[in-house]
């Protein structure tokens, strides 16, 4: 089986319900699970299965592992003999093949996972490629240093790859999730087995074959998909793996971190959140409304980051709500193939059943809904299409504002002064991200300051940069994703002593 009619199949199947099934990556050949198996993908936006993918199995898994294995440590393997530099190349031509594909990938990851094409045509992949150039450019500047503390000896240090990577990836951002993984562990020399979220695989399918053109060696990266309480977790068992880098739940992630500890690897996780929004009372309204309607309703609300707790100053409460609620009114999910879309369709009919779930629980809680609130069909489609929903007069200890809800659906919290409202803030297990509104920069920074949080935003919300680093504080995880701190998540320092 060639690449080419690996993903050939998965587009027919895809584009004309021809079914067949994708294959894994193993060892830079495509091959179906080895007991065979396979399991559905949904279209989300009509319920209809849009193709079959490989079931790997823990026999996969030791497949995979020996290749990485041997990718990695033969001294004589194309992966160990390559400079930085061609490494470079291989990421630069990666990034240059996703683009040149773009309208076709952006088309898999809206099918698959529902966001609207506007969003994955022309944010989540024109990120992707630039993540890998970024990390095209880190490849050949990771270096140690010359530490001439004695006069009887020579000490340096060096930065050596970790050795096999397990990147393990939610359905949320299929592939620019995967990248922040897979471009810095491939800049430092790493190889990595990925393996991605079961509702969105097919777009790591694509970019797998696309990895193949731009030179990456047999085992360098391979790819399994299949279910990730079996495979996810035989990765972070397993002896051959060095190390796993986790997006995902937080209760997930805190099995990763069990499981992981057996063999002492390295882990970084990257995990939910519950992000609180300030409006403070001398804000810029009309900006402040649009960014608290972005920071929620951006990717259906499915946005670790999500801006989900709206915290606004009582002096201002009922005309921001008011102008919120009418904006609000106006955004209705659609087709997500539609260019004009701005909000698609809930991942899965499971996610959007825990959405609508904790829509039920806002009402019986005491929390007032004043906008959406309800399952809608599109077309007299079964999607799993959800409103844009707001609930105001939320308490911060109610379930809706304390648990991740991970679906368009905003908890509005008043508040009296700062103080209060960076108390709020910070009453919750997770800090991953926040964000403030207001014209005063003195107590824009030091509400800033004072939020545990790994992201924080003034005036702005939902913004990234593929040089910033991303992470939590607390039960958000930890470890920094993107920028130069990744690098050091990717290398194991060595020092060096060489007696004079
Ligand atoms: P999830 O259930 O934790 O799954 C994440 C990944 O882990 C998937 O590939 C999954 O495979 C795999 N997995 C499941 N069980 C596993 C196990 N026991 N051992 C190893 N791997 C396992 O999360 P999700 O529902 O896909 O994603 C939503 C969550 O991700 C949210 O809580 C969100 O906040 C978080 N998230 C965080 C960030 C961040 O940067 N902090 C970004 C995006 C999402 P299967 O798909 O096969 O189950
Ligand atoms: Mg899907």
């Amino acid at each position: 089986m060639t690449a080419i009619t690996a993903i050939e199949e998965v587009m027919i199947a895809a584009t004309k319900s021809k079914i067949q099934p994708a294959k894994l990556l193993i060892g830079g050949q495509w091959t179906d699970a080895s007991d065979g198996k396979t399991f559905d993908t949904v279209n989300p936006a009509t319920g209809q299965v849009l193709t079959q993918l490989a079931s790997a199995n823990v026999a996969d898994v030791d497949r995979a592992v020996a290749a990485a294995r041997k990718a990695f440590d033969d001294p004589a393997g194309a992966w160990q003999k390559m400079s930085a530099s061609d490494r470079a190349k291989i990421l630069w031509r990666i990034a240059d093949l996703i683009e040149q594909h773009i309208d076709e990938i952006a088309e898999i990851e809206t099918l698959d996972n529902g966001k609207p094409i506007f969003e994955s045509r022309y944010v989540d992949l024109p990120t992707v490629c630039e993540v890998f150039r970024y990390y095209a450019g880190w490849a050949t500047k990771i270096h140690g240093e010359t530490i001439n503390s004695r006069p009887n000896a020579f000490t340096y240090t060096l930065r050596e790859p970790l050795g096999v990577v397990a990147a393990i990836v939610p359905w949320n951002f299929p592939l620019l999730l995967a990248s922040w993984k897979i471009a810095p562990a491939l800049a430092t020399g790493n190889v990595v087995i990925w393996k991605p979220a079961s509702q969105t695989s097919l777009s790591a399918i694509r970019v797998g074959e696309l990895m193949q053109e731009a030179g990456v060696p047999p085992g360098v990266v391979s790819i399994l998909t299949g279910s990730g309480s079996v495979i996810g977790m035989a990765l972070v068992k397993h002896p051959g793996v060095d190390k796993v880098a986790f997006t995902g739940s937080t209760s997930v992630g805190k099995d990763v971190m069990r499981n992981a500890a057996d063999t002492v690897k390295r882990v970084t996780l990257e995990l939910g959140g519950k992000s609180p929004n300030i409006v403070l009372a001398d804000a810029n309204l009309d900006e402040a409304v649009k960014g608290a309607s972005t920071g929620i309703f951006y990717g259906k609300g499915e946005v670790c980051a999500a801006g989900s707790r709206l915290l606004v100053d009582r002096k201002i409460h009922d005309e921001f709500v008011g102008k919120l609620v009418e904006r609000t009114k106006k955004l209705k999910p659609g087709d997500p193939l539609d260019p004009k879309t701005r909000l698609g369709a809930i991942v899965s009919e499971q996610q959007m059943n825990s959405v609508l779930g904790y829509i039920d629980a806002g009402k019986k809680e005491g929390a007032k809904l004043v906008a959406g609130g309800n399952r809608v069909s599109i077309d007299g489609g079964a999607g799993y299409f959800v409103e844009p929903t707001i609930f105001d007069a939320v308490d911060n200890n109610m379930k809706i504002a304390q648990e991740e809800i991970f679906g368009p659906v905003l908890a509005t919290i008043p508040f009296d002064d700062i103080e209060q409202a960076v108390a709020i803030a910070n009453q919750n297990i997770y800090g991953l991200a926040a964000a403030v509104w207001s014209n005063d920069v003195k107590k824009a920074h030091a509400v800033a300051r004072g939020l545990k949080a790994g992201t924080v935003w003034i005036n702005a919300y939902n913004l990234y940069d593929v040089a910033l680093p991303f992470g939590g504080y607390k039960q958000s995880g930890f470890g920094r994703e993107l920028g130069a701190e990744a690098i050091n998540h990717y290398t194991e320092t060595k020092s060096v002593w060489l007696q004079l």
